[in-house]
């Protein structure tokens, strides 16, 4: 990959775009993280038909030739709870629904557990639909629910999305940042190791993050996250947690949401959201549906707003974070995951998955061989998925 364009014998700028969507298409693309999941269950929304909206459907996928989604399972515990019954349910409401997609459309997709199964599914033409949580709060701080989730198709989970659990503390809180794994925590990671699901450390705080490298005896993941040394927000990781997660095999899926790969751009989001908190809070108030649609209705602000108060980002900035990564580790350590359907803002160049190929193309473009970016696309991540067990 440090070879120039020019230089380099099968990739060149001047590659066609049907042979840069070949080579796309050889690839099996695994996307680690798209929280279309709730507006399936919010918004009921069908992902056979083309949707004018949102940054994922089937035919966008098909278009941006996707092989397998992971579909984040998010309880929001300002609205579902921390734990408890709420949360539990918000989890598997989700759970059903994409189970209910794969039932109704076995044509199409089918939901995969593993990744033989994901290689199998693909090999027959199919999408394959996978669940990871994101957050620990529907285990409702009982260790049999690890198990109970497992069962229930989930193959990751972060403990912690951006509010601190008593057992993990979070990237998004101040109690986070002295808060590592407890006891408890310690022994969830290790029930997770012996299951087989992945352990996820987007958005849990540093402490959190060594605990869990120290604790994990499996390889372990970032599913959506950033390099602090070009974005310096504290979601991402820094170098050497990017060679500590390596070192246990795991991968670093790189973000595509501006905030957490573009320097200076969650600063400046932050005064656009002061800007037009009032316009927000408008509303929320105004929507009469229940505390999802509410949330629904500010984030159709926000994204109007972001579009237009803040500077564009294209793909070259998030393979400057794929870049870093391979500099310090190598290739087999890096892996994307979108996070499309859970953020108001996109790359300007991959503004839904139908646009997938234009990362190959800019991967290309920067010298990547065809194996490269296999292995960036998803491969790296059957790896990781194959080492759980
Ligand atoms: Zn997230």
């Amino acid at each position: 990959m440090t070879e120039k364009p020019e230089t380099s014998k099968s990739t060149s700028p001047e590659t066609n775009s049907n042979d840069l969507l070949d080579l796309h298409r050889r690839a099996i693309a695994v996307d680690m993280h798209a929280d279309t999941t709730q507006r399936m269950v919010d918004e009921k929304v069908d992902l056979m038909q083309r949707l004018p909206d949102g940054h994922f459907d089937t035919a966008r996928a098909r278009e941006g030739a996707l092989d397998a989604q992971f579909f984040s399972i998010w309880v929001e515990p300002q609205l579902f709870g921390g734990g408890g019954s709420g949360a539990m349910k918000r989890a598997d409401v989700q759970i059903a629904a994409v189970r209910e997609l794969v039932e109704q459309h076995p044509d199409t997709w089918e939901f995969a557990g593993s990744a033989a199964d994901v290689r199998r599914i693909v090999e027959a033409g199919k999408l394959a639909a996978l669940a990871g949580l994101e957050g620990g709060y529907a285990i409702d701080e009982k260790l049999e629910n690890v198990e109970r989730y497992y069962k229930m198709g989930v193959r990751y989970m972060s403990p912690a999305w951006s509010v601190s659990t008593s057992w993990a503390g979070s990237s998004g809180d101040e109690v986070g940042v002295t808060r590592g794994l407890n006891d408890f925590g310690k022994q969830v990671v290790r029930e997770m190791n012996r299951l087989g699901m992945m352990v996820d450390v987007s958005h849990v705080s540093d402490p959190t993050f060594w605990d869990i490298v120290n604790t994990s005896s499996r390889p372990v993941v970032a599913t959506h996250s950033g390099c602090r040394a070009i974005a310096n927000v504290p979601r991402n990781l820094t170098d050497d947690m990017i060679r500590a997660l390596a070192k246990t095999g795991g991968v670093v899926n790189v973000i595509f949401y501006p905030e957490h790969i573009e320097p200076g751009w969650s600063d400046k989001k932050k005064r656009v959201d002061v800007e037009i908190a009032t316009m927000v809070r408008r509303a929320s108030e105004e929507e009469k549906g229940d505390v999802a649609h509410k949330k629904i209705a500010r984030d159709e602000v926000r994204r109007k707003e972001y579009a237009k108060r803040l500077p564009p980002v294209t793909i070259s900035r998030l393979v400057d974070h794929i870049d870093h990564v391979v500099k310090l580790v190598g290739i087999d350590h890096v892996g994307m995951g979108s996070d499309f359907d859970g953020v108001q803002a996109t790359l300007s160049d991959l503004a839904d998955v139908s646009q997938l190929p234009n990362l190959t193309r800019e991967l290309l473009r920067r010298g990547y061989s065809e194996s490269d970016i296999e292995k960036i696309l998803g491969g790296n991540m059957l790896r990781v998925m194959e080492a759980q067990k």
